[in-house]
């Protein structure tokens, strides 16, 4: 066999909004696609029109945007084998499944919902298979006169595949391994509808990715259950040949316990299991996302990557170049990535120390414009990369350098029945004076001259320095000292002295 380009898809169900675990399954997609400089699509399967949500595609693109996740073809950008929406591609369906038909590698049934209900009802696990379908009404039990003119008169019907039993189907999985089955545990799934014209996912699935020239199929592990029936299908269609080679991503586990992580665990713990925020169409009700938690794109990507696959070396920051280099999906494991909610943050505190500081101060000027703030580029860049080291998202940059940007309001009670002593209101007064001559004013020749002052007057350097950050910044945090007099200047360190000498006395 030659070697095909690699082509390998993502393809969402617009359902509602993209879970975390559905953004992994994307860029291993993404990862492997850039790696073997295939082509990566994305394919919208929205042939199930009652569980459509409107918005659900848009929030879609809109994550991988964010993310910097792009693809070559698809819905959004289009391409050779569009279209890629499912629903406009309904014309394409029908003859396969009619190719099935003819071939008695699939039925017509008839059965109303009513009478399958009420077959469920008195056969406990009731299954549509080769041990019950000769009981219903299909075109199996039916005279050939009475399937024609059933269909002639426009009834209802569904095609099922017919499976044969006893048969052990063989899925190679790139993770797995071999995965076998026997055909009698399988049912005969519905592969189209005449009441809505429309495949089912496994048909219009398997349809799009061979005639989308799909070499690998990676997803998520709720998806190996299916893939035998995908295995007959391209066999059934005389596919086998273009056949693509599977990979099930492991599940993502509950931070703690057993099963898959939910929304509910999210919603418990306080953590985001959505890309963005989303809000509910029907309900209003709003889900919160990484994007406006805070998140960093990278650090999301670098996060999700490790739930499931790492390199091998223990390495753990990678940036998404790195991660095409290293990618491989014989590294990924088996067994269920356990979700470590902490990690996630860990890995954006560490995305954030290292951004360039002109970076840091334009994702932070949205927020001091928020709050009516008006400072330089220059100074705003200063003052992130002064408080960057204590700050796990951008959004807690303001509560750790406010008084950059506004004196102290008020004065921490606590640090001031520590901190403020007897003398501290004498001994600031005369280091504002030492100030006021201090030419330059870089915290490097500032801290000598303060520090020469105080051991020439025989003072406490830790009472005398607490004082002076309790009158600079109102509280006893911050950075060192003598950056914050550096930055905020010579007259405004003098003012703020003057006011906490006039409010503390
Ligand atoms: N439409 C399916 C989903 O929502 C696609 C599964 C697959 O990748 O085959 O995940």
């Amino acid at each position: 066999m030659c070697e095909r380009k690699v082509r390998v898809r993502f393809a969402p169900s617009p359902t509602g909004p993209l879970h975390i675990g559905g953004v992994r399954t994307a860029l291993y997609n993404y990862l492997f696609a850039r790696q073997t400089g295939g082509d990566f699509l994305l394919r919208i399967e929205d042939t199930d029109s009652q569980r459509f949500v409107a918005g659900a595609e848009e929030y879609i693109t809109e994550s991988f945007r964010w993310l910097g996740i792009t693809f070559d073809e698809g819905a959004g950008p289009g391409g050779p084998y569009g279209p890629y929406r499912q629903s406009e591609r309904k014309p394409v369906y029908r003859q396969y499944a009619e190719r099935l038909l003819e071939a008695r590698l699939a039925y017509y049934a008839f059965d109303t919902p009513g009478e399958l209900e009420a077959r469920r009802n008195d056969t406990p696990n009731f299954q549509y298979d080769a041990s019950t379908r000769l009981q219903m009404r299909n075109s199996l039990t039916l005279p050939p006169e009475e399937t024609a003119r059933l269909l002639a008169s426009g009834a209802q019907y569904v095609v099922r595949i017919k499976i044969e039993p006893g048969e052990t189907i063989r899925v190679h999985d790139l993770i797995r391994g071999e995965v076998t089955v026997n055909s009698s545990v399988l049912d005969d799934k519905v592969l189209f509808k005449a009441a809505d014209q429309l495949p089912t996912y496994h048909l219009a699935n398997i349809v799009d990715d061979y005639l989308m020239k799909i070499t690998h199929v990676i997803r998520g592990e709720e998806w190996l259950p299916s893939a035998p029936l995908h295995v007959l299908l391209y066999r059934y269609l005389g596919w086998e040949e273009a056949m693509p080679q599977f990979a099930h991503l492991p599940l993502l586990l509950k931070p703690e316990g057993n099963g898959k992580l939910s929304k509910r665990d999210g919603d418990r713990l306080g953590f985001p299991v959505f890309p963005l925020e989303w809000k509910d169409p029907k309900t209003g009700e709003r889900s919160p996302g990484y994007r406006e938690e805070g998140y960093l794109p990278e650090a999301v990507n670098n996060f999700l990557a490790l739930l499931g696959w790492n390199p091998g070396d223990g390495r753990e920051m990678m940036s998404m170049d790195e991660m095409v280099k290293l990618f491989s999906l014989e590294h990924c494991n088996k067994s269920g990535a356990r979700f470590d909610y902490e990690k996630a943050k860990w890995f954006n505190r560490q995305y954030l120390v290292r951004k360039d500081n002109r970076e840091l101060a334009l994702l932070f000027l949205p927020l001091l414009e928020e709050r009516h703030i008006k400072a330089p580029l220059e100074y705003v860049e200063k003052v992130a990369g002064l408080v960057k080291e204590r700050v796990t998202f951008v959004k807690e940059l303001w509560e750790q350098s406010s008084f950059f940007f506004i004196p102290p309001a008020a004065y921490d009670e606590k640090t001031v029945k520590k901190r403020w002593k007897a003398d501290s209101a004498a001994c600031l007064a005369e280091l504002a004076r030492l100030f006021r001559a201090q030419a330059p004013f870089d915290a490097h020749s500032t801290e000598e001259t303060v520090k020469a002052w105080i051991e020439s007057k025989g003072y406490h350097p830790g009472n005398v320095m607490n004082a002076l950050r309790l009158a600079l910044a109102g509280e006893s945090k911050g950075p060192h000292i003598f950056y914050i007099t550096e930055t905020i200047g010579k007259e405004e360190t003098i003012k703020r002295i003057q006011q906490a000498i006039a409010t503390l006395k």
